[in-house]
This record gives structure tokens, C-alpha cells and sequence, in this order.
């Protein structure tokens, strides 16, 4: 058996969305900005019916729509884009440091060129301080970019009060939805949000594309573009869509809508499971991230005594990710688990089991199996986890450096 619960850095195709997009690359191949001939039309015909998809998703007009090449993209217009265009109004960008890189380094970036930005705190759960973000705000604040799920850690930030206080502020929100649109509930308009990005490929959609909601009214927000040449998507994206994968983001993300009222539960009950699964026959695991808000698809557990990594090899037929960065020549643990205080050795021996569409409860006990097997083996060949088992208090021990 081979299982995928690395679903959180990218989802299957959908068979039900390739076979939507399919006519698109052959029969149907015209250029949606052409506007002289039934080629042309047919494609921007199912370019805007793909629009209204995502709108519907998110309580969106279409117009509001944008579309990119994906969330690294969305999050470089939101963030740049809106620097370069509010220069005038002010120079301070608001983030947390538990962002994915796609806000980070665009928000470095700016930081190197003029403009002032706060990384906010986050708790030991992964939640910022909305108190902390107020007092933040300042007349020079000019954009307020906090992600809604933790892409590491599934924590879900309460974007309802950011975007109130935002609109109080009179400061545009940008959020990363990347892991919640499809997931989880959204509406623009409820909570307040003026800028959204999403991502194909984690809703079972294609990769290489991506949606950004861009509020036209109550306030309307510009952004200046990153890539210049023919003004499509209202000035803010030029280049020729890229037509199949629309009509395929567009299809994966009428499914999710359709399975809204069911397939995250689901989805949460078997994550649920897999989680009181191991903890039931393993101790000294820990839960990172919040205990009870957190996106439906997310797992992130760190196992004492035990690597991260040698975990991985050991069930190398399930496939996760370690909360461990291999970063050019050292294996850096998380920054997203830093910030969250978990102790270097803990970050290490993380693990994120994320979870999709596909998986099934089969699966979920297969993998609660293996992790087991291999935590219990791992951890008799520790000789920490020996000491430990003696009694021995091992903040006490004096290790050498490394
Ligand atoms: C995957 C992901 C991204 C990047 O999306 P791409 O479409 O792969 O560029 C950004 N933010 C979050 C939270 C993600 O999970």
C-alpha cells in the first residue's frame, strides 16, 4: 500500500476536473483575448464561467477576480503590488511571522526598498494577538497581510476580527487562503477582506495556476502589476490565460463548493482519527499548532526521542513531511515551529500528516500501524528515550555541542 498524506503541498488532479479541462488544450484552443472570432469567444466564455466558480466560492462579484499563475504570484501582486500603488499614502506593511515564504520574502523585499514591515508574534498555538496587531497600526500602515489556515501547522487565524479592525482602520487585508479556500467556509464581504489568494493545486485542481479575489468596491483596491504587456486582468496580470487550467481550477473549485457541507467533516474525522490512533498506543507525542482551530486537513505532531527524518525513512511507503527544512547545507528546523516556541529537539522530530479527497479510513489505520511500529522501534534504539524510561530528568544532562 502506498499512502499520500502530504496533501498540504499538493492535492491529485480530480479525474472530474481533468476531464472538464481536457477539450481546452485541442478543440477549444482559442486565445480569450481574442475578440474577433468563435475561437476567442468560446475560451473567454468559459474563462468567466470559470470566475464566477471561484467568485461563488467566496461571496465574490466575478469582475473581482484575477488570475495568476498561482499563490507565490497572488501573494507577490497583494503585497507588492500594493506597496508600489499606496506609496504615496503610506510605507508600513503589517504580516506575521508564521506567513508562508510567498509573503515573507515579498514583504523582505519591500522592506528593502523604502517601506517598514511588522512581523507579528504568534502564541504558542499559532495565533497572533489581535490587541498586538491594533497597536500596530499606524496612519503609515497601508496593507494588514495575515494568512487564514497555517500551511505547517493548520492553525487558523480569526480573519472575521482582522478584517473588522482592518475596515475600522481603514487599512486593506490581504489573506493566503490557500489552504482553507475549498475548505473551509469564506465570504469577502463578511469578513472584510480586500485581497485573497488561492491556489489550483491544493483544492485538486492543476498547478501553475492560481485565483486572487481584488475588492472593486467598499474600498476598491488597485494593485500595480507585476508583469507588464497588454493590460489583461484589469491592468493588474498581463499575459495570455492560460485557459485549460482555469476551466480546471474553476471546476475543482465548484466540487469543493458542492462538498462543502460534507467532505471537510469528513475529512476532519479522519484526521481525527489518525491522530487519537497514534496517541492512544504512543507516549511523549505532542500536538503543534491549535488544538481545536485548525484547517480540516492537518495534522502536525512531534514525536519525542525520535527524528523527524529517520521517521520518514522508516514508513517510506506513506508520504509526509517533517518539520524540518533541508535549507542548502544544514537541516534547519521549522521557522513556523520556532515562532512557535517547540524546543529545537522537538522541531525536529516533527511530522505533518496533511490529508485530501482520496484518503480513505483504510489508509488512516494502515498509517497509524506503521507510525507505531516504527516510533516504538526508533525509540528502542534511542539511548535518550532509555534514560528517559529510567527516570532520568534530561533538562539536567549536560550535552556537548552540535
Ligand atoms: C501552497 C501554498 C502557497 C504557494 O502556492 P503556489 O500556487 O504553489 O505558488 C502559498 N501559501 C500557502 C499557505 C500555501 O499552502
Amino acid at each position: 500500500m502506498k499512502v499520500y498524506l502530504d496533501n498540504n503541498a499538493t492535492t491529485p488532479v480530480d479525474p472530474l476536473v481533468l476531464e472538464a479541462m481536457l477539450p481546452y488544450f485541442v478543440d477549444k484552443f482559442g486565445n480569450a483575448a481574442s475578440r474577433n472570432h468563435s475561437f476567442g469567444w468560446e475560451a473567454e466564455q468559459a474563462v468567466d464561467a470559470a470566475r464566477a466558480q471561484i467568485a461563488d466560492l467566496i461571496g465574490a462579484d466575478p469582475k473581482e477576480i484575477i488570475w495568476t499563475s498561482g499563490a507565490t504570484e497572488g501573494n507577490n501582486i497583494a503585497v507588492k503590488g500594493v506597496a508600489e500603488m499606496y506609496a504615496d499614502k503610506g510605507r508600513h506593511i503589517i504580516t506575521q511571522v508564521t506567513e508562508h515564504k510567498a509573503v515573507i520574502d515579498p514583504c523582505n523585499y519591500v522592506g528593502k526598498h523604502g517601506y517598514r514591515v511588522t512581523f507579528l508574534p504568534v502564541d504558542r498555538t499559532g495565533l497572533i494577538d489581535l490587541q498586538q496587531l491594533a497597536d500596530a497600526i499606524t496612519d503609515d500602515t497601508i496593507l494588514v497581510s495575515i494568512m487564514h489556515g497555517n500551511n505547517e501547522i493548520g492553525t487558523l487565524q480569526p480573519i472575521a476580527q482582522i478584517g473588522r479592525l482592518c475596515k475600522e482602520r481603514g487599512v486593506f487585508f490581504h489573506t493566503d487562503c490557500c489552504q482553507t479556500f475549498g475548505k473551509v467556509p469564506l465570504n469577502v464581504e463578511e469578513m472584510g477582506i480586500d485581497l485573497l489568494t488561492a491556489s489550483g493545486h491544493k483544492i485538486h485542481g492543476p498547478k501553475g495556476i492560481g485565483a486572487m479575489y481584488i475588492r472593486r468596491k467598499r474600498p476598491r483596491v488597485r494593485c500595480a502589476p507585476l508583469i507588464h504587456g497588454g493590460g489583461h486582468e484589469r491592468g493588474m496580470r498581463s499575459g495570455t490565460l492560460n485557459v485549460p487550467c482555469i476551466v480546471g481550477m474553476g471546476r475543482a473549485a465548484e466540487i469543493c463548493g458542492r462538498q462543502m457541507d460534507t467532505e471537510p467533516a469528513r475529512i476532519a474525522a479522519l484526521r481525527d482519527r489518525l491522530k487519537n490512533g497514534i496517541l492512544s498506543q504512543l507516549d511523549e507525542v505532542f500536538l503543534n499548532g491549535h488544538p481545536t482551530g485548525r484547517t480540516p486537513t492537518n495534522l502536525n505532531l512531534s514525536f519525542s526521542y525520535v527524528e523527524g527524518e529517520s521517521l520518514m525513512m522508516a514508513f517510506d511507503d506513506i508520504a509526509v513531511s517533517s518539520g524540518s527544512a533541508c535549507t542548502s547545507a544544514s537541516l534547519e528546523p521549522s521557522y513556523v515551529l520556532k515562532a512557535l516556541g517547540v524546543g529545537e529537539e522537538l522541531a525536529h522530530s516533527s511530522i505533518r500528516f496533511s490529508l485530501g479527497r482520496f484518503n480513505t479510513e483504510e489508509e488512516i489505520d494502515y498509517t497509524i500501524e506503521r507510525v507505531v511500529a516504527a516510533v516504538k522501534r526508533l525509540r528502542e534504539m534511542s539511548p535518550l528515550y532509555e534514560l528517559a524510561q529510567e527516570g532520568i530528568d534530561l533538562s539536567t544532562v549536560k550535552w556537548g555541542e552540535h
